[in-house]
């Protein structure tokens, strides 16, 4: 029987430094796995937060075949190197650094994401999933590519905001609970201080580089869970570094993450399994991958 579970926020500023689960993807690509955490199952709507790379892509074997998700959206970020998606509703996009792939599922989707013909160097980013409110979580799935964001220069950093909003700039993307999703680029050793959302709980991840935040050095490997009313936040780097802040109001929902499902009961999960395993028409056919589908694990 599997059981929903939230984490309560912590509703004054913390600093919880959680350290990531190892994977890999492929033979080579190790995959960080921030969210969930044993002890922090999500920030705000944010349930899910892998870290890849970098690692060279002729090493990689990347190629994640057809496989569905329900329940949640998911959101691309690149850092180096290009991700082929293709989903069952004919969308055939490249992302590329500093672009955005935004997924939601819905009632269902299925997608296939790969290394395109051809590219070369380091492959990098960050994969995260966000839960939809109950009230938008069985809606229609849909897919959209922002080839540019807002972005914010700072003395010696560059802030992208890639979902919600943050210091005045809003993503283009459409949310559906109020978040905030963006990351900081610094060129250069020094100080940034960045704008947050006093109602929002937050977490912060360091992408590559050496940064401290809060005032507390903070490692590739790391999430620091900074918790609610925070207003700002200092960061510091020590020479060229990223960043990536993501925070929400908390969704007060118990969610059930399974495999690649988002949903809120046992049944739900159990049906999900059964249709995707069935190739019901609910998750699609992603017709342009022609190497086969990824079958679900066995349900415990
Ligand atoms: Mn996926």
């Amino acid at each position: 029987m599997l059981t929903a579970r939230a984490t309560q926020p912590t509703t004054a500023p913390t600093f919880d430094r959680l350290a990531a689960r190892m994977g890999t993807v492929g033979t080579a690509l190790d995959v960080r796995r921030m969210l969930p955490h044993r002890t922090r199952r999500q920030i705000g709507p944010w349930t899910f937060l892998d870290h890849f790379g970098p690692a060279d892509v002729a090493a990689t074997e990347f190629d994640v075949a057809a496989h569905p998700h329900c329940g949640l959206s998911t959101v691309t970020w690149v850092v180096s190197g290009q991700i082929l998606h293709k989903d069952s509703l004919g969308s055939e996009q490249v992302i590329r650094p500093g672009q955005l792939n935004w997924m939601t599922a819905g009632h269902g989707i299925s997608h296939s994401e790969e290394v395109p013909v051809g590219a070369s160097g380091d492959i990098h980013g960050v994969q995260l999933w966000l839960a939809l409110p109950d009230a938008d979580r069985n809606g229609p799935p849909s897919f959209e590519h922002f080839a540019e964001l807002p972005k914010l220069d700072l003395s010696g950093g560059e802030m992208t905001v890639f979902a919600g909003s943050a210091m005045g700039l809003t993503s283009p993307a459409r949310v559906h609970s109020p978040l905030v999703g963006f990351e900081l680029a610094r060129g250069e050793a020094g100080r940034s201080e960045l704008g947050l959302s006093e109602g929002f709980e937050h977490g912060v991840i360091v992408i590559e580089g050496e940064a401290s935040v809060d005032g507390k050095a903070l490692s590739v490997g790391e999430l620091a869970y900074l918790g609610m009313g925070r207003s700002s936040l200092d960061v510091e780097t020590r020479g060229a570094a990223k960043i990536m802040v993501v925070g929400g109001k908390p969704l007060n929902e118990a969610i059930l993450l399974w495999w690649n499902f988002v949903a809120r009961t046992d049944a739900e999960i159990r049906q999900a399994h059964a249709d995707w395993q069935a190739g019901h028409e609910r998750f699609g056919v992603v017709d342009a991958y022609t190497r086969g589908r990824l079958d679900a694990p066995a349900l415990p």
